[in-house]
């Protein structure tokens, strides 16, 4: 079997498809890692003649094929695409699946760096857009309108891990016509599977859980349809905003152990979430893993596990907050999240400094984790020791 062109097939695991799709030994070397065609240019054998289909990089490299067959292979989609970065994913989406004057439904909590391209850049090429309480279905009905193109979905959500019923969405973006997107970077595709919930189109930031590393910044389109992918696929090199052969050969690398990192990830993240509920310092914890999270049942449904991030507020208030984050040696204080290493964040001064004093502003109480996969004894060892 020819394991390059099980593309959205399911006829192998996902750990199989995530080492071996798009991912055939090199035909004429037998290199068993698709090597990093470090190259902009592609010799023809006479005029248009080309060797291997490549002629020049923006427009299609073998590093970045393999990297786009094998995205496409995770999410069960007809096409990937590998960019520069997610927000560069997310531009070329946009103004693929949009025209002027179209509207685009946003969530009130969207990733702040998402809101700023779409409320800063595209509402100047004529994107209309409204943000809505994404996890109230009946008010995101209503907030559709007759020229609402575009559906935004992330679950969870970032910083207060809000979870969003991705089924009942795709039902109302059918419904109107709307095409459904899911940004899945924080659950990752081993966890979460949106095209097979109804989604129309997954984007990634794999800078994050797929890259796993911290090394690198990538993004990345996966659609349903075969159709919408090649006009994705026609923007992408119409813009031009494409991802380096070393960076797809790192977020392939990363991704070859996305399931066990994944599995790591969660289980570490539960049981500090264990270790925070029971902490008299700590007001709540906010987890989809918990029975008591508002969309526990939601979470069950439609996750393979409730993921590595763990938000959660300290009765002390701000002040405490912040030195916490100070305190912590193993937890490295710092942005970003999905590495291997455990990272901590206050979101109200660090990520979501742009928002305050908006209705998005997060509480001054609230800290932020990635739980990386570490000693679950030396995680827990460092937060109890800042936390005392
Ligand atoms: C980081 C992130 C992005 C943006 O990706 P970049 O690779 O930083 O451009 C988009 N969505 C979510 C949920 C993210 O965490």
């Amino acid at each position: 079997m020819d394991i390059s062109t099980t593309s959205g097939g399911d006829q192998l695991g996902f750990n199989s498809r995530a080492i071996h799709a798009g991912q055939e030994p090199d035909p004429l070397t037998g290199s068993v890692i698709v090597p990093i065609y470090q190259t902009s240019t592609f010799k023809q054998d006479g005029v248009g003649g080309l060797r291997g289909g490549y002629e020049y990089s923006r427009s299609g490299n073998p590093t970045r094929t393999a990297l786009e067959e094998c995205l496409a292979a995770l999410e069960g989609g007809a096409r990937g695409l590998a960019f520069a970065s997610g927000l560069a994913a997310e531009d070329i989406l946009l103004r693929t699946l949009c025209a002027p004057g179209d509207h685009l439904l946003l969530p009130d909590d969207a990733y702040g760096g998402t809101y700023r391209l779409i409320s800063r850049v595209l509402t100047r090429w004529g994107l209309e857009f409204s943000t809505v309480a994404m996890h109230d279905s009946a008010a995101v009905a209503a907030a559709v309108r007759p020229n609402t193109r575009v559906i935004w979905v992330e679950t969870p959500t970032n910083p207060l891990l809000n979870i969003v019923d991705i089924a009942a969405l795709a039902e109302i973006s059918r419904q109107h016509q709307a095409m459904l997107v899911v940004d899945n970077t924080f659950a990752s595709s081993y966890l979460q599977q949106p095209l097979a919930l109804g989604a129309d189109v997954v984007v990634h930031s794999t800078t994050k859980y797929l890259g796993g590393h911290s090394d690198v910044v990538g993004g990345a389109v996966v659609t349903r349809d075969a159709e919408i992918g090649e006009q994705v696929a026609f923007h992408q090199n119409a813009v031009g905003a494409v991802s380096g052969p070393f960076d797809d050969w790192l977020v392939l690398r990363g991704i070859k152990t996305l399931g066990v990192r994944m599995d790591r990830h969660c289980s570490n993240a539960e049981q500090i979430v264990r270790f925070l509920g029971e902490h008299p310092a700590v007001s709540s914890v906010l987890y989809p893993g918990l029975p008591n999270h508002p969309n526990h049942d939601v979470a069950a449904r439609q996750m393979a596990g409730f993921g590595g991030m763990v938000s959660f507020r300290m009765r002390a208030g701000e002040e405490a907050a912040l030195k916490v984050c100070g305190l912590t040696q193993l937890f490295t204080l710092g942005e970003s999240l999905g590495g291997v290493e455990s990272l901590i964040e206050h979101p109200g001064r660090m990520t979501h400094a742009s928002v305050a004093g908006s209705p998005l502003e997060v509480p001054g109480d609230l800290i932020r984790l990635s739980v990386g996969i570490e000693n679950i004894e030396d995680l827990l060892a460092d937060l109890n020791a800042a936390l005392a």
